[in-house]
């Protein structure tokens, strides 16, 4: 989510359907080659791959709501409440629907992400980014693409782009729980790297505990294969943890927006590099991608060249 939504300023209280099976360390053990070369390029979604927030391009114009508005509201609730932002905006939008009898549904949400738009070079970057993987690495690494976002996975299954993802997490509901629909999944800035992990470990089945020690050596993407691309504050849990466990995050700025958040990120050392969200080929975004994707694939076969140094020996 941009984080001028919930930016709180009095009080600093502050791709498919996931069939991926959990991988257990048995499983991992001597397919250790094979399992390890995966590349993860993983997505915050709003103000990263999308110029605005997904509930703006049709389901606040469907109950006429201004969206800086109701993202003041959200912040102003939050507030008054202390409660989590997340659960608010979750909360209001239904409320707001309610207000007006407008009747909206599961089904309708995902019809709605036909609307949302994208950042320039978007629909053409996965095929993009893969055939360049595929022919740097001879085809010996496979690229994944995953999205983590605080909006709507009702939302995000209905956009162009949902196939090219091997799994997306993000906020849901239940539709059928109470009169108004409830939160069933929330994500916030900070549980945005539970989902990290998951991705680290091979564990995205979200029914399964993600906690259970796993040695470093059979987790199936390890960090240092890891990009993270996100707008701004609410992504600096997930680019500290990536960064710290010696993987890369690239901070992104929309045309339309300043790129000041993505310079003070850069300039404390939060991101690698920074540049504009146009994912076109050739982009100053494209360029600085496939450079590190080129520093992972080196570091790769420099493992790989110590490990059959160590069997030889
Ligand atoms: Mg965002």
């Amino acid at each position: 989510m941009d984080e001028a939504k919930f930016m709180v300023k009095k009080h600093t209280t502050r791709p498919k359907k996931n069939k991926t099976k959990a991988i257990s360390a048995k499983t991992i053990v001597g397919e250790t080659d094979s399992a390890k070369k995966i590349i993860a390029l993983i997505y915050d979604f709003d103000g990263t791959l999308s110029p605005k927030n997904m509930q703006e391009y049709a389901f606040l114009p469907k109950i006429k709501i201004n969206p800086k508005s109701f993202w003041q509201e959200v912040r102003d609730l939050s507030i008054e409440r202390q409660a989590e932002p997340l659960i608010t905006y979750m909360h209001l939008m239904y409320q707001k629907a309610q207000e007006k009898n407008v009747q909206i549904l599961r089904d309708d949400l995902v019809a709605q992400g036909r609307q949302v738009e994208f950042c320039p070079g978007v629909e053409k970057w996965f095929a993009l980014i893969n055939a360049y993987v595929k022919k740097q690495s001879k085809d010996t690494v496979q690229v994944r693409h995953y999205l983590i976002s605080s909006g709507l996975k009702e939302i995000i299954e209905g956009t162009k782009i949902f196939n090219h993802f091997h799994n997306v997490f993000a906020s849901e509901y239940y539709f059928d729980a109470y009169q108004l629909p409830y939160p069933k999944r929330v994500i916030t800035d900070t549980s945005k790297t539970q989902y990290l992990f998951r991705i680290n470990k091979g564990v995205e089945d979200v029914n399964l505990s993600i906690n259970s020690h796993m040695p470093e050596e059979q987790r199936p993407i390890p960090f240092s294969q890891m990009i993270y691309f996100g707008d701004g504050e609410t992504d600096v849990p997930s680019m500290a943890v990536t960064r710290q466990n010696k993987g890369f995050a690239i901070a992104v700025y929309p045309k339309q927006k300043s790129a000041k958040i993505c310079k003070d990120l850069f300039n404390v050392g939060r991101v690698d590099f920074y540049a504009q969200a146009d994912y076109t080929k050739g982009s100053p975004l494209h360029k600085r991608t496939t450079l590190l994707i080129d520093h992972i694939l080196c570091d790769i076969k420099v493992r790989e060249e110590k490990a059959s140094l160590d069997r030889d020996s």
